[in-house]
């Protein structure tokens, strides 16, 4: 039987200068060009691993990037194994040089290390490893590395369905609930939406019976959204961004609001849709129009998911070290592939801290963990 900790060990310079390389690419999602960059140093490598790599041209957001690997003989019908993570960071430029990357006490910090450049090499030295050592699946295998997780994947969402249909399953290689680096085995579902009020403008002194508040409108349908909320079982409904108006003594003629959905399940997310769309102005002369969706949906802890994560927690034991599972409200790619039925591993990357925030770090210790955890599950699966 393969000894894939041993393996993984002695590819750990190789994995640490992998990731310092990234990490020292500045990526936030809003630069088009530094996103450019690094997919084409990611399409690089993985062409190096013989993968028939494809670019994926955009015009907002970097380029995305999809590398194939087919299998032979009896192999190639077989369902593929499909690999996802993102390239961007939450961090604008400069970040590196203020927070700088440093090692101490066991850990790497810097912007970017956890979410997730850990999880991008150690996907590619993962399969440099498996390759050498003669130890490639026997399915197809794809990779999407996308450059617009960070702001709710708009432009790669049909790459990510695409890339997942048919999938056996799916490896997100974010990182681990920040703590105990637990996989995430269900994702609340994510949706935006914005109303925007419509009244009548007049003299709030001369004529104010002649004008129609769209704030005092608007301020009605926060209060009827704020009761949606139903944490307990899970939904919650917020009113984040609110705007209207044009001068303390004019009766506004517009308003406008974004609200933040999270809910559990799909059930809810049509429930909480439906009953969004339906609400109706109250105020006489003002109207309203709704726009937005569910651009995550929920995903659940389907049978075939907690049997994915089951035996990877299975092979983390055996390789010696402790995978545990948790829930989070967030969202991520997770999301799209589980919603199409493929069974989706969430937050194998990295073990770490901080994500999104300050001190943003990786354990080292565990990185070679990780790493072994990843081989062997695509040798596994
Ligand atoms: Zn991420």
């Amino acid at each position: 039987m393969t000894d894939f900790l041993t393996l993984a060990k002695s590819h750990e310079s190789e994995l640490f200068e992998l990731i310092e390389q990234l990490v020292m690419i500045e990526t936030p999602t809003s630069d088009k060009a530094a996103n450019d960059h690094i997919s084409s140093i990611a399409a690089d490598l993985l062409g190096d691993l013989g993968g028939d790599v494809t670019i994926h041209s955009e015009k907002e957001f970097g380029d995305h990037i999809t590398a194939d690997w087919p299998a032979s003989g009896s192999y190639a019908s077989r369902q593929h194994a499909l690999i996802v993570g993102h390239l961007d960071t939450v961090w604008p430029f400069g970040t590196l040089e203020r927070m700088g990357y440093t090692e101490k006490e066991g850990r790497l910090y810097g912007p970017g290390v956890l979410d997730m450049k850990s999880g991008i090499a150690t996907t590619i030295i993962g399969l440099r490893t498996l390759k050498e050592n003669n130890l490639w699946p026997n399915r197809p295998i794809k990779i999407l590395f996308n450059t617009d997780e960070e702001v709710g994947s708009p432009s790669s969402r049909p790459l990510v369905e695409k890339s997942a249909k048919g999938a056996e399953y799916a490896l997100i290689m974010e990182p681990g609930q920040a703590g105990a680096g637990a996989l995430k085995t269900t994702r609340k579902g994510l949706g935006e939406f914005r109303i925007y009020v419509e009244g009548k403008a007049s003299h709030a002194g001369a004529f104010p019976e002649r004008g129609a508040s769209a704030i005092h409108e608007l301020s009605q349908k926060v209060v009827e959204l704020q009761a949606m909320n139903d944490w307990p079982d899970g939904i919650s409904v917020n009113t984040g961004l609110i705007s209207g108006g044009s001068a303390r003594n004019t009766i506004p003629a517009y308003a406008e609001a974004t609200i933040d959905v999270r809910v559990k399940s799909m059930d809810q997310a049509e429930e909480i849709e439906a009953k969004i769309r339906a609400l109706k102005p109250t105020v006489e002369g003002t109207s309203l129009r709704i726009e937005g969706s569910f651009h995550r949906p929920p995903m659940e802890r389907t049978p075939a998911l907690a049997e994915l994560a089951a035996k990877l927690i299975n092979w983390s034991n055996e390789i010696g070290f402790d995978l545990t599972e948790e829930s989070t409200g967030g969202g991520s790619d997770a999301n799209l592939t589980a919603a199409m039925g493929v069974p989706s591993a969430d937050g194998l990357g990295s073990k770490g801290l901080n994500p999104h925030a300050e001190g943003e770090n990786i354990e080292i210790g565990e990185q070679v963990n990780r790493l072994a955890l990843f081989m062997k599950a695509l040798n596994s699966l």
